[in-house]
């Protein structure tokens, strides 16, 4: 199955006539097929890094000797590495409610790449403060969507910064992670890779950008577009 539809509650706000597509990613936390609904990855996150760092340092240190008590220095910074640890994770939360509630206020169905964190072990710092927050925002999106009846659908992300989202064709190799541009070989459209996934995000979830009622299946796109 390529997507599949979170079960919609009551809708409680009026149709917009609008549909929007959504790609996370690490500098981005949502790249989606409308600018004015893009989602920088919020600054808090490195900031709060960098203090995590220090506390799981200064533990390390005054880490007890087996069968020894744990100091009180050692409980202070555990202490305050829990309290740094909440702080990010609150603001990471209402980041993603800001963000989300804008997002269905302005649109009736939504597709969102059905992101799973896969690098929460290991990966960089940056890497992982951009998954928790990735997973954060989508959670928040989730929850919005089906507390106001909206149409949100979860688009399986394989291949998705591979296609075209013009002419659906699927590139050869995958795009090197440092190039920024999608260049299709088969029709010549170019436009930033994160926005050509999020228009694949809609025409995967059958939703098409143009279609005022947002229902319309993918078929109706590519032919239009052949
Ligand atoms: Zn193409």
């Amino acid at each position: 199955m390529v997507f599949r539809r979170v079960r919609d509650g009551t809708a409680s706000r009026p149709e917009t006539g609008r549909v929007l597509g959504v790609d996370w990613g690490v500098k981005e936390t949502a790249t989606t097929t409308s600018d004015a609904h893009d989602l920088r990855h919020p600054g808090h996150g490195r900031k709060a890094q960098t203090k995590l760092t220090r506390y799981d340092r200064m533990m390390a240190r005054r880490r007890p000797k087996k069968g020894r008590p744990a100091s009180t220095g050692y409980r202070e910074a555990k202490r305050l590495r829990a309290k740094a640890h909440k702080k990010v994770a609150r603001q990471r939360e209402d980041t993603g409610r800001k963000w989300a509630k804008k997002v269905v206020r302005d649109h009736d169905a939504i597709a969102v790449e059905d992101f799973r964190p896969r690098f929460l072990a290991k990966g960089t710092m940056a890497r992982k403060a951009a998954d928790a927050a990735i997973g954060a925002t989508k959670a928040a999106l989730i929850e919005m969507g089906r507390k106001h009846g909206r149409d949100i659908r979860l688009v399986h992300p394989a291949h998705t910064t591979m296609d075209c989202a013009h002419c659906d064709a699927r590139a050869k190799h995958r795009l090197p992670l440092g190039e920024r541009i999608y260049t299709c070989t088969a029709c010549g459209n170019t436009s930033p890779r994160d926005k050509n996934s999020a228009h694949v995000m809609l025409v995967r979830a059958g939703l098409n950008p143009a279609g005022a009622d947002g229902a319309r299946p993918p078929g109706a796109l590519l032919q239009e577009a052949a």
